[in-house]
């Protein structure tokens, strides 16, 4: 590829809203075969909200909600943001946490009131392993979030978010282009990647903590595939910096993602995703 024809096509990329950091990505993207999308925030909108709320061990529902919702004070994980709005609605007011800590791709812990409040998935809080309700919920393709305190759950928060509206032609433009593994990768449970990956009609694999995903990314780099990552989170970040093309959600994405990153999205419609694909090849096309 000439250096002229490369500044061509980044310049053409950052028109319609790509922000490409150099040429070489260009390169990588024309042979990439392999695209990994990360569910929250990138095929779906990240807003989730609480749709369903189930008091558990005779601890009343607003309770446990202030209560989740005061240990998520802090945290800038979407779903937080959902366990507040749920509090607000119902004009709860939050106490001060002490001892916040953030356990990535597993919910938060904090200290409330004097008592470990934790929420989070199942992984995090072991007693709830086997709560009858969640199964159903998760098959909605829910987010089931376990509050407890102390250890011993008293709430199940079920979360709905919504798919980005481009995000069924993406997949169907992305197909065309011949690329044939299309897997999402999520922190989520397996139930609700399910869920999602059967109407989108793509590969998933779920429950990944951030190290997780840079595994499933090298693995297919060993295998002499050329992967390209698209992601908004935090912990998207050391995926996205491993993939041969990172590509980060621009707007709605964490400063973090954007900066891991090979190639930002300065508007968060992941449809650009297929089209930068198209520009790569065109331009290298264009010199061979
Ligand atoms: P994704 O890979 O889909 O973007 P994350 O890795 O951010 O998801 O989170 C994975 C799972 O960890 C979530 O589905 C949720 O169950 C749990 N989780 C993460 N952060 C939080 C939080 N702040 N509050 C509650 N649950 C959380
Ligand atoms: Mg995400």
């Amino acid at each position: 590829a000439t250096p002229v024809a490369m500044l061509a096509a980044i310049g053409a990329s950052a028109k319609r809203g790509l922000l490409i950091k150099g040429g070489k990505y260009l390169e990588a993207l024309a042979k990439a075969d392999v695209v990994l999308i990360d569910k929250t925030g990138t095929l779906t909108l990240g807003r989730p909200r609480i749709t369903d709320v189930i008091a558990l061990n005779g601890v009343p529902a607003p309770e446990a909600v202030q209560l989740a919702a005061t240990a998520e004070r802090y945290s800038e994980h979407p779903l937080a943001a959902a366990v507040r709005e749920l509090a607000q609605a119902q004009n709860l007011t939050l106490a001060e946490p002490e001892h916040f800590t953030a356990i990535p791709g597993m919910g938060v812990r904090a200290t409330v009131q004097g008592a470990t409040i934790t929420v989070g998935n199942r992984r995090l809080i072991p007693a709830a392993a086997s709560l009858p309700l969640a199964a159903h919920l998760e098959a909605e393709g829910k987010t089931l979030l376990v509050v407890a305190r102390n250890d011993e759950p008293i709430a199940l928060l079920a979360a709905a978010d919504t798919l980005r509206p481009e995000t069924p032609a993406a997949i169907a433009e992305l197909r065309a282009l011949g690329i044939n593994h299309i897997e999402l990768l999520t922190g989520d449970n397996e139930r609700t990647a399910a869920t999602l990956a059967g109407q989108l009609g793509v590969q998933y694999r779920a429950q990944l903590l951030p190290e997780d995903k840079i595994a499933v990314v090298k693995d297919y780099q060993a295998r002499g595939h050329t992967v390209v990552m698209v992601g908004d989170g935090v912990n998207d970040a050391p995926a996205l910096a491993q993939a041969d093309i990172g590509i980060a959600m621009g707007a709605a994405g964490t400063d973090i993602a954007i900066e891991a990153a090979h190639i930002a999205l300065m508007r968060d419609d992941w449809m650009l995703v297929p089209q930068v694909l198209r520009i790569a090849r065109r331009t290298m096309g264009v010199v061979k």
